[in-house]
């Protein structure tokens, strides 16, 4: 049945009773009480076609009034300070509606009915500029038109936006964004870049359908698409690399930018590398004095931070990359009723925090890498907020099996202080196949393909390469990579070329290797390789890993990729773009014996290649083989693709073609990230299941 529903209705079930016929002889809507929580927080959306329409109408009193919104369109979770979602519990509180604002509030006629955040130039919000140096200019249109100047002549500035600040410059000036990356010591990891609309997308990148509908959903989240060769933005956009991340603008205030400027922007989130995106202007302006010497804010305070979604399509699947503005906090509805309130609170990178009780499973935001201090309080206040909000207390709290995890501190910590509540850990890579199988809600056992960068392993080890036939109680490890040793612990996850060294010391003779032709050993000098050799030999400061993620790392660097890397998954993102220049078919060999994959034979290949893109091409396609190998093996079995090395879409197309030709089910992740973002929902979903907790 096609329903007609509001555009940010979403039905999760349907429910009838036969009444007895009355009579009734009014209606209205009733103010919700603090009683009600049943609505689920939502997810702030992007400027709607009404509102554009008019805040482009001359005539109209929301003539470029840069907070225009209705309640189809405008923020919501990060204005919030409690539900139910009314104007008193959201940071628009400090502002008070004038009369005309009041009469469309009160009209169930108009598209403002009950728009919480509604506002104008007489009541509403105020933008300012605010300089290094202290000055405020207070006059809207000039502010506009000093920031816009600014962009033009190749600065960098400061812009707040729904969920936080964008460090903003002009994406076709080299000089810009070059300086841009070495103020903000940023050296490669790509940025993204926002475009007046659509057709101006299309003019730099190249779009699929899929692709063009995702850039242009209510979500507006910033899509990896194909970038053009003639493309007019500047290069050090995204060195090395064939994709970009575009979007369009998502608030009134980067429609009027925008249109001033009429030139694509970089628009990256305000943050020190990996640390959680600023949401005051002064913190800013504090922490990134090299960065910005100007900020464009305003005065609606963001009570909860948020950072912008990234998504990509692979085969005109959607596949979640970072799950945030637009799509969190995420809910599901299910079906049978939880009986305990379970905290689940995810793993230590690209942190997410899930909530289940009763028939909901609430996952947030993400939140970003734990390392630091400002990042474990914004991991805080963002578990304080659902908290507050769902009047919620946990009975069962998830975690992580790493021990040296914040997130496993913290909750066992919690767990001594608060002794009624249940602790759980979770191994990392089977919270990432649970993760997929909670989005699927598969009751099922499933052959899961968990390839990773690293976690825990039950042997105390460290995992990453594994495949575990999985139910939603318990699984069992069939298959992982043969573990590579990292020479020099978490030094080697920045320098592949340790990986390679160690893939070469794990495979060959140290006889062997002196006599090779490679690279690397320009690197090192002998005397270096012997003391290397020696500590892998005594396993000094060497972990093990059957992490998939440092083959690749391992694989960049044997093909010649010797630099350092900039950014976590670096290696994929170069080796996937890679790949596109090679057209061959040809894989790699490789052996499955006693529950190894064993990559030996591959190795040795390799050092006989030379063509880069060729090594890339077929280093994929040989991970490719090798999964649909392993699920021939288990023909039964549904398959689960999970882990941050499924956001490598070369290898998602190829698994996901080759698995509908041999007619096999699959689930990847659309809604909820393959990666590390999604374990969160993974933990939630095991103890959700655990039988008697
Ligand atoms: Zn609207
Ligand atoms: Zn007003
Ligand atoms: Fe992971």
């Amino acid at each position: 049945m096609e329903l007609l529903k509001p555009p940010l209705c979403r039905i999760d079930s349907i429910h009838s009773t036969q009444v007895k016929l009355e009579n009734f002889q009014d209606f209205s809507i009733v103010k919700s009480t603090a009683s009600d929580i049943s609505t689920m927080l939502s997810a702030d959306i992007s400027l709607c076609n009404d509102c554009r329409d008019e805040m482009n109408d001359k005539s109209n009193r929301r003539y470029n009034y840069p907070f225009i919104n209705c309640t189809n369109c405008g923020p919501r979770y990060t204005i919030i300070e409690n539900l139910p979602y009314d104007r008193d519990k959201t940071s628009m509180k400090n502002f008070e509606m004038c009369s005309e604002c009041i009469e469309e509030y009160a009209d169930p006629s108009n598209r403002r009915y009950h728009a919480q955040p509604i506002s104008c130039f007489k009541c509403g919000p105020k933008l300012s500029l605010i300089s290094l140096d202290g000055k405020v200019q207070r006059d809207e249109k000039k502010a506009i038109k000093i920031i816009c100047s600014l962009i033009k002549n190749a600065e960098s500035v400061g812009i707040k936006g729904v969920g936080g600040f964008h460090i903003v410059c002009d994406a076709t000036d080299e000089k810009a964004v070059r300086n841009l990356r070495l103020n903000k010591h940023r050296p490669t990891k790509p940025l993204a870049v926002m475009f007046k609309n659509i057709s101006m997308i299309k003019k730099n990148c190249l779009l699929s359908k899929a692709d063009e509908k995702l850039i242009l959903s209510p979500e507006r989240p910033i899509v990896v698409v194909s970038k053009k060769a003639d493309s007019t933005l500047a290069k050090s956009i995204a060195p090395n690399i064939e994709k970009i991340g575009v979007f369009l603008p998502y608030t009134p205030l980067h429609e009027l930018l925008l249109k001033e400027l009429k030139r694509p922007i970089v628009a990256t989130s305000a943050n020190i590398s990996d640390e959680p995106i600023i949401r005051d202007a002064e913190v800013l302006l504090k922490k990134m004095p090299l960065v910005v010497q100007n900020i464009l804010t305003q005065d609606r305070e963001i009570l909860n931070a948020c950072d912008d979604s990234v998504v990509l399509n692979v085969a005109d699947e959607k596949i979640m990359i970072r799950m945030a503005r637009g799509y969190a906090p995420q809910s599901f509805f299910v079906k049978e009723k939880i009986q305990k309130k379970i905290l689940a609170l995810g793993a230590h990178q690209k942190s997410t925090i899930t909530l289940a009780f009763d028939n909901n499973i609430v996952v947030s935001p993400h939140i970003g890498d734990l390392s630091s201090i400002d990042a474990f309080e914004y991991f805080t206040r963002t578990l304080d907020t659902l908290k507050r909000v769902y009047q919620f207390e946990p009975d069962i709290i998830v975690c992580d099996k790493h021990p040296n995890y914040e997130t496993t501190k913290w909750a066992k910590k919690y767990c001594l202080e608060n002794k009624n509540i249940l602790l759980l850990q979770v191994q990392h890579h089977y919270a990432h196949a649970l993760a997929c199988m909670a989005e699927y809600s598969l009751d099922e056992e499933v052959l899961a393909f968990c390839f990773d960068g690293t976690g825990y392993g039950d042997d105390n080890k460290l995992w990453g390469g594994e495949v575990f036939v999985a139910s939603k109680y318990n699984y069992i490890r069939v298959y992982n990579f043969k573990e590579i040793p990292l020479l020099g612990g978490e030094k080697a996850v920045k320098e592949p070329k340790r990986v390679a060294l160690s893939l070469l010391f794990e495979c060959f003779t140290l006889d062997e290797i002196f006599q090779m032709d490679c690279a690397i050993f320009d690197l090192y000098s002998e005397s270096e390789i012997r003391t290397l050799y020696r500590m892998f030999q005594r396993g000094i400061n060497t972990p093990r890993t059957s992490s998939l993620g440092r083959l690749f790392d391992g694989v960049y660097a044997l093909s010649g990729h010797l630099e350092d890397l900039g950014y976590e998954g670096e290696s994929g993102f170069i080796l996937e773009s890679l790949s596109s220049f090679s057209k061959t078919t040809a894989t790699y060999k490789y052996s499955l014996e006693n529950g190894i994959i064993d990559y030996k034979p591959m190795i040795c290949q390799i050092l006989q290649e030379k063509d880069k893109a060729k090594i890339a091409r077929k280093f994929i396609s040989t991970i490719g083989k090798i999964i649909i190998e392993i699920a021939n093996e288990y023909p039964n079995l549904p398959v689960v693709l999970s882990g941050g090395v499924f956001q490598n879409r070369v290898l998602v197309a190829q698994v996901t073609k080759e698995l509908k030709k041999i007619d096999r089910k699959y689930y990847i992740q659309s809604k909820t990230p393959v990666n590390d973002g999604g374990v969160s929902l993974g933990q939630a979903y095991f103890a959700m299941n655990k039988k008697d907790s």
